[in-house]
């Protein structure tokens, strides 16, 4: 038996019996963990305000030799969504909360079972840190899928057009199936990147996420972005994520 406490992020929780919950959450130094929260929701001492899907914080759990399943013992928060949405208007607040669990759910997605990933921890951490200061939380979905599809090494290159090797600054379409980008010349269908999608990639690839939140995009910008984003990690995943259509339908209708 081994204590352990680390800094980690809530995935998601089920109920365990009457009163107990798993807890799926991703630490920083031994990847991906599952554990038992007894009386998880009763104990406010011990999990008050954790559980939320996308929570960061402190996680002090026992490990036993031989099972796979820990036994959490409490997780103080350090910041999560409940902060995050503090003090925003009321659908503000259901897009943080909304978006909060399509990280989550994309975290969890790309981080396998008890393998350390400490960048993609750190940048969960980052993102998480960007929401709790507010600004645009469309523009950090978009940063935080760009890149989670980079540490994979699946996004594809911003360069050159895949086809006839002509910069991409001025727009480019993606081509599904091939993971390339080419040149409006060079492609049609409607998953195009605009100048302006372009632009918010490039300011991905080199600022941090604070930043881009900060500068936000416009509406127009951040859907294409969203639909090419989506088939791309459909097509790595090969499946759709619940939580994104959950974000999609809790949008004010334009
Ligand atoms: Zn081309």
């Amino acid at each position: 038996m081994r204590t352990h406490v680390a800094e980690a992020i809530v995935l998601r929780t089920y109920r365990y019996g009457e009163a107990d919950r798993i807890v799926v959450f991703l630490t920083e130094d031994r990847g991906k963990k599952r554990g038992v929260a007894k009386n998880a929701t009763k104990s406010r001492r011990r999990f008050g305000g954790a559980l939320e899907p996308f929570t960061r914080g402190r996680v002090s759990y026992v490990e036993r030799e031989g099972r796979e399943l820990v036994g959490l013992d409490r997780i103080e928060p350090l910041d999560g969504p409940m902060r995050a949405a503090e003090g925003r208007a009321d659908d503000q607040a259901a897009q943080v909360l909304g978006h909060a669990s399509y990280f989550a759910e994309l975290l969890d997605e790309w981080a396998p079972d008890a393998m350390a990933n400490e960048r993609l921890f750190r940048l969960g951490a980052s993102v998480g840190e960007a929401l709790c200061r507010g600004g645009s939380v469309e523009s950090l979905a978009r940063y935080f899928e760009y890149w989670l599809l980079r540490l994979e090494g699946v996004y594809p290159s911003l360069d050159r057009c895949a086809r006839c090797g002509l910069s991409l600054d001025d727009g480019a379409v993606l081509v599904t199936g091939e993971w390339h980008m080419v040149c409006v010349r060079c492609g049609t269908g409607s998953l195009r990147v605009s100048r302006e999608a372009m632009g918010l990639l490039r300011r991905a690839a080199t600022a941090t996420p604070a930043v881009v939140t900060e500068a936000g995009a416009d509406a127009s910008t951040l859907r294409e972005l969203e639909a090419v984003h989506a088939r791309l990690i459909a097509m790595h995943l090969e499946k759709d994520l619940r939580s994104a259509r959950v974000v999609r339908e809790l949008r004010p209708q334009l």
